[in-house]
């Protein structure tokens, strides 16, 4: 294969967004060092949704057969009021839905998307992945980037991109507008096995129990092996810090009023783990000259829609597309143009994502204006109102280039 650039694009991050971009780039024969802070390449975390956007994506990206391995092809949609255990609204993800979009929706352990990922990185010549490397900040010339880590090293690159997550390095030189947004919300998650789960409450579809201020949503992995749960509530704990093992009493204290169903599931979980979630408004300083932000480093949101890990894989795919199409004069031109891309269609999921949340956490009059208006809601009417989401973006050119390296 010919190799377009000698020297590599730099990723920085080996998350979801870092891994899929690596691919992305060498799929289109753009040679990648990807940097990771982390000893090893691991993801911490419990299950994703997958969306028919996101699956069109990882076709692209030469990795479905793979997924559909180890994912889970949920049955519905549902939405079940917390309080009374009433049944609000489902969307069918059958034959229907699957026609509709091209692509099922999956749900998977996001070790093992990450693992998938990995794997066909490290299958490529074109890329490098390297562990132990805190990246600390970068200069760039107009013909190349170089960046520093906490090593000492100085890594040379053709473009920087920072995949680095919601705590962003590469954001923070980049655009410098301080810490994420507090929500106020928390997520505790755990991965049990199935067989744990009372058959009566088992369910193969993604369910999710709405009420107020808080919810739990649940859905199975690995082909329904495994239940995944996930329980949302405002807290005052957020102020603790992301990512720690959560004192459970909180949670069981904010549940105490919810229906039978729900409590029998929470408490099935000794340990829970901890995220504070936090999200920013949309801003478009994505990037600078040979420097881009990518996923949550770009565009951090809440996970109401279940999207921002698809979001940043479409940011893959995109910009592969655009850095493939330029000459290394037109690298600057080509990161604005990804950016422009992609910048209405994120801040649409992270905007509407809050609406979720807001829908999802209703009390009072608003919760029955929220039976009332999606009892009549059908599995067509969702299908048009997710269709500006569901139906993704234009893979041509990573499509073709991907076929072109399995060629090779
Ligand atoms: C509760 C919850 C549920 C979610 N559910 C879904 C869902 O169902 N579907 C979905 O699509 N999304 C979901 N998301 C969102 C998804 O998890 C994120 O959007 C996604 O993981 C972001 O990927 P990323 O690669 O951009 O960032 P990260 O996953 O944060 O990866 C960043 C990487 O960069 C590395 N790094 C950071 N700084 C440096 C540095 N200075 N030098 C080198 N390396 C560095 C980190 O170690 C890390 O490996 C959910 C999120 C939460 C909190």
């Amino acid at each position: 294969m010919e190799r377009k650039d000698q020297t590599p694009a730099v990723v920085v991050g080996g998350g979801i967004g870092g891994m899929a971009t690596a691919l992305s780039l060498s799929r289109a024969g753009i040679p990648v060092h990807l940097l990771e802070r982390a000893a090893e390449f691991s993801e911490v975390g419990a299950g994703i949704q997958v969306g028919p956007n996101v699956m069109r994506m990882l076709d692209a990206l030469g990795v479905l057969a793979e997924i559909r391995e180890i994912a889970f092809f949920p049955r519905t949609l549902t939405l079940m009021d917390a309080l009374d255990g009433s049944h609000v609204t489902s969307v069918d993800l059958g034959p229907a839905f699957v026609e509709r979009f091209g692509y099922p929706y999956a749900t998977i352990h996001r070790a093992d998307l990450h693992e998938v990922l990995v794997r066909a990185c490290a299958a490529s010549p074109l890329v490098r992945l390297e562990t132990e490397q805190t990246v600390t900040g970068y200069d760039q010339t107009n013909d190349g980037v170089l960046v520093r880590t906490a090593r000492g090293d100085e890594v040379p690159g053709s473009v920087l991109i920072g995949a680095d997550g919601i705590w962003s390095t590469i954001r923070e030189s980049l655009v410098g507008d301080g810490e994420p947004r507090i929500t106020g919300h928390i997520a505790y998650r755990a991965v049990l096995p199935m067989t744990e789960i009372p058959e009566d409450l088992r369910s193969d579809s993604v369910v999710l129990w709405a009420g107020p201020n808080l919810h739990l949503a649940h859905y199975p992995l690995r082909r329904g092996e495994l239940f995944n749960m996930g329980a949302i509530f405002h807290s005052d704990r957020f102020l603790e810090g992301a990512d720690v093992y959560g004192d459970p009493d909180e949670l069981h204290a904010k549940f105490s009023g919810v229906h039978p169903n729900v409590a029998t599931l929470l408490g099935k979980i000794e340990e829970w783990r901890m995220w504070v979630l936090r999200d920013r408004d949309p801003d478009d300083r994505w990037t600078d000259r040979r420097v881009a932000l990518l996923g949550d480093s770009a565009h951090p949101t809440l996970q109401y829609m279940a999207q921002g890990a698809g979001m940043a894989i479409e940011d893959a795919v995109v910009l592969a597309r655009t850095l493939s199409a330029s000459t290394p004069g037109e690298v600057p031109s080509a990161l604005h143009d990804y950016a422009e891309e992609r910048f209405s269609r994120t801040s649409r999921v992270t905007l509407t994502s809050r609406l979720f949340g807001q829908l999802f956490h209703a009390s009072g009059a608003e919760r029955v204006v929220r039976r009332d208006m999606l009892a009549h809601w059908s599995s067509q009417s969702a299908h048009q109102s997710f269709a500006w989401l569901y139906d993704g973006i234009d893979v041509v050119g990573a499509r073709a280039t991907s076929t072109e390296e399995t060629v090779a």
